[in-house]
């Protein structure tokens, strides 16, 4: 039976540690602060939104939310970027998706000044990834990488098999694991018999969006399974492993929930103290 790769444990030593940085720029005279943009009122992004001013009270980081209305103009919205972009006081900027139709998402997340890109989408950030030059990366591939880290995975050498080119998760996520010397494999809804690939991983990673797609035969015994999938299903979530019978031959696994997703919005704070260290504050 496989051990739990616990979300929850190490998003506590996570949050303690943001915590503690802050309490540092803070004595500084800095307070660091994210400023999340809400533009319409899909009622998810109005969760995700939420639970970023609840992390952020919760652990001493200053939050401003912006809602605009969803008639906002593409133009209405660039300038509040500005006005963000241009504010001393406020370090992270992070637009909520989807936008409402007639604002082009790749207009925003191109406005965003990068060093406060804290969701890691500006086109410069993607490009630094790429080449493994330092910025700010998306939360989930980083949650995926603390997850196996922190849990005390050696990375290196390992034959390392993601299912899902996905701009969120999946891309970004290959050059994360790269940087640490493992043989990559990306699958996606194109590869023929994805089992034969998913069976040679040492490490498998799953961000694809298709209920327990990957089941116990398409596994090798001992592999470590992180599964970073949401699917809503009857009374609650799961993720893109069927769990139940893949822990019976895998060595470690992440659960849904409580597994990648717990922690996300601890990584997106971390990205906001990066930004400060980026933006070359200096207090
Ligand atoms: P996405 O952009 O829709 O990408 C999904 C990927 O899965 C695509 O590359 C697609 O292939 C591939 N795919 C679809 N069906 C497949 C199949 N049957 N076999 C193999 N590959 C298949 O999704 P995303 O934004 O990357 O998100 C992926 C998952 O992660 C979703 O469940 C999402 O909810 C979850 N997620 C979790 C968090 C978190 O905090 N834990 C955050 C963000 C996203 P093609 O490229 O060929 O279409």
């Amino acid at each position: 039976m496989a051990q739990l790769l616990d979300g929850k444990a190490v998003a506590k030593v996570l949050k303690e540690e943001i915590r503690e940085e802050i309490t540092q720029w803070k004595n500084k005279g800095l307070q660091p602060k994210l400023a999340v943009i809400l533009v319409g009122d899909d009622p998810a992004s109005v969760v995700y939104a939420h639970s970023k001013q609840k992390a952020c009270e919760g652990i001493g980081m200053a939050f401003e939310l912006f809602v605009m209305s969803a008639d906002s103009l593409e133009t209405e919205v660039l300038e509040r970027i500005e006005g963000l972009n241009q504010d001393t006081e406020v370090h992270g900027i992070m637009i909520e998706l989807p936008l409402p139709k007639g604002i082009r998402k790749e207009k925003i997340m191109a406005a965003v000044r990068p060093d406060k890109d804290v969701d890691g989408v500006h086109p410069l950030n993607r490009g630094y990834i790429l080449s493994g030059q330092d910025g700010l990366f998306p939360a989930t591939p980083q949650s995926c990488m603390e997850l196996l880290l922190r849990c005390g995975v050696e990375i290196a050498g390992k034959h390392v098999v993601i299912v899902g080119r996905g701009e969120t998760v999946g891309k970004p996520l290959v050059f994360l694991i790269l940087k640490h010397n493992a043989t990559v494999t990306i699958c996606h809804s194109q590869t023929p018999d994805l089992g034969a690939f998913t069976s040679q991983a040492d490490i498998l990673i799953v961000a694809v969006g298709r209920a327990k797609l990957i089941k116990k035969d398409m596994v090798k015994a001992g592999a470590i399974v992180v599964d970073a999938g949401i699917n809503e299903i009857p009374g609650g979530i799961c993720g893109d492993v069927d769990f139940d019978t893949v822990q019976e031959v895998a060595a470690l696994i992440s659960p849904v929930p409580g597994g990648v997703g717990s922690l996300t919005t601890a990584l997106v704070l971390r990205n906001v103290l990066k930004g400060i260290a980026l933006q070359g504050r200096t207090y």
